[in-house]
């Protein structure tokens, strides 16, 4: 496998004037769960992270399985609270927001592309891409909605419900939403994770494509070669940040996780993905 050449960092750079805030700012991020029936037993799941990403920015957070990464993406997105530390979302504290402000936050600015669970079951394909624009009071101009349907190949497909699509069909739709909504964020968690390597390239193709055209994506995996594709690339490793690239293939990426963890990659062809490496 050849890692693609790297794209030319897009439109990023006409947004990312220096005075303006970064699109997504985390301080000191902690998330501490209590385990079920072991008394005051605490997993440490974010142990206090600090970033700022710019807007129009493509970033990858790559780390071994239970590393912190959807945790991390939950509390930045606001679907899960920090225990500790504060956010910032396009330069307003989401972290200090109370529920309904918070969801009108993500109605009006955020995109998600998760593994499972895209989509609501009950609409179909269409007015799944059409949602964005429900919720934000403000219709998506159907023309968008046909032509991200169009993009990605589920214009005849576009009345069926989710349950009569396929895993790797349900996943273009909730890619087609962000496509038609083009949120200012986009958050994708293991958005290839559950798709054969044809349609992986493709769905990353599409979040360069968003983060081309201005959005700020962030990205979470545990997969080297993913990560590779996103301009810069975070490694996280028991909670927290433990290195940073600036780009890289996927050995470079699979070597960077390794070394966090105290391993190293075997000599040889270097195609392995961090879930091969892992014990
Ligand atoms: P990753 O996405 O990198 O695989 P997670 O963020 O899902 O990792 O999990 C990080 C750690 O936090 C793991 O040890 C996991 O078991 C723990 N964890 C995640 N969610 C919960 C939860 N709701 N309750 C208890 N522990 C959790
Ligand atoms: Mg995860």
């Amino acid at each position: 496998m050849t890692t693609p050449p790297t794209l030319p960092r897009p439109a990023s750079l006409q947004f990312s004037d220096p005075g303006a805030p970064p699109a997504i700012r985390t301080e000191g991020l902690t998330r501490t769960f209590r385990v079920p029936g072991r008394g005051h037993e605490e997993v440490h799941a974010l142990a206090g992270v600090s970033l700022a990403l710019e807007a129009g920015s493509f970033t990858a957070i790559v780390g071994a399985s239970g590393s912190g990464k959807s945790t991390f993406m939950q509390c930045v997105a606001g679907l899960d609270q920090p225990t500790s530390g504060s956010v910032h979302l396009l330069g307003q504290e989401t972290s200090a927001l109370g529920r309904g402000a918070l969801a009108r936050f993500r109605a009006d600015n955020v995109g998600f592309i998760f593994q499972d669970d895209n989509l609501v079951t009950s609409l179909s394909a269409r007015d799944n891409v059409a949602l964005p624009g429900v919720l934000r009071r403000h219709r998506l101009p159907r023309r968008d909605v046909e032509a991200a349907l169009e993009r990605v190949g589920l214009a005849p497909k576009a009345r069926r419900l989710p349950r009569e699509l396929s895993g790797g069909e349900r996943q273009r739709v909730a890619v087609a939403r962000v496509l038609a909504a083009r949120p200012p964020l986009v958050f994708a968690d293991e958005p290839t994770a559950s798709l054969d390597l044809v349609s992986g390239e493709q769905v990353l193709d599409w979040l360069r494509e968003s983060s081309a055209s201005g959005s700020t994506v962030l990205m979470v995996t545990h997969d080297a070669a993913a990560a590779s594709r996103a301009d810069e690339v975070l490694v996280m490793e028991a909670g927290r940040v433990s290195a940073h690239l600036p780009g890289g293939s996927a050995a470079e990426v699979s070597a960077a996780v390794l070394r966090t963890r105290g391993q190293s990659l075997p000599e040889g062809p270097a195609e392995e993905t961090v879930a091969e490496a892992r014990p």
